[in-house]
């Protein structure tokens, strides 16, 4: 069954895109927590981190880097990274995505 995310890579439903590549697309999270909020998902579909293999290595690299690459188009001082790997830690879709937060003091632990 194809989720929200395929979706938005498909065209099917709109987003508000910030970068998109070959392999890769950023959109705004429709439900921010923070002042910038993006998530960062492959186009390769890969459900959850735990899902991926040796081969994704070089995709997952490249994910980090359009991570930092937007949260710096974004001139954030700091900014977290958050992967939720299943439902326990809070994984709503089950389409890879790391969400870029920032714009606001973060805490620390995370809840
Ligand atoms: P997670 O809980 O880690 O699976 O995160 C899923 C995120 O996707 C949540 O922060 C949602 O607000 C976000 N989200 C769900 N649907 C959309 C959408 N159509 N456009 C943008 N963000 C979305």
């Amino acid at each position: 069954m194809s989720t929200i995310f395929q979706k938005i890579i498909d065209g099917e439903i709109p987003a508000d895109k910030v970068y998109e590549d070959s392999q890769c697309l950023a959109f705004r999270d429709i439900n921010a927590v923070a002042p910038c909020h993006i998530l960062v998902i492959p186009k390769r579909p890969i459900a959850r981190l735990s899902d991926a293999v040796e081969e994704d290595a070089a995709l997952l690299g490249h994910l980090l880097l359009v991570a930092n690459q937007v949260a710096a188009e974004e001139g954030l001082e700091g900014y977290r990274l958050v992967i939720n790997d299943g439902a326990a830690a809070g994984q709503t879709v089950f389409h890879l995505h790391l969400h870029v937060i920032g714009g606001r003091p973060l805490h620390w632990p995370p809840g």
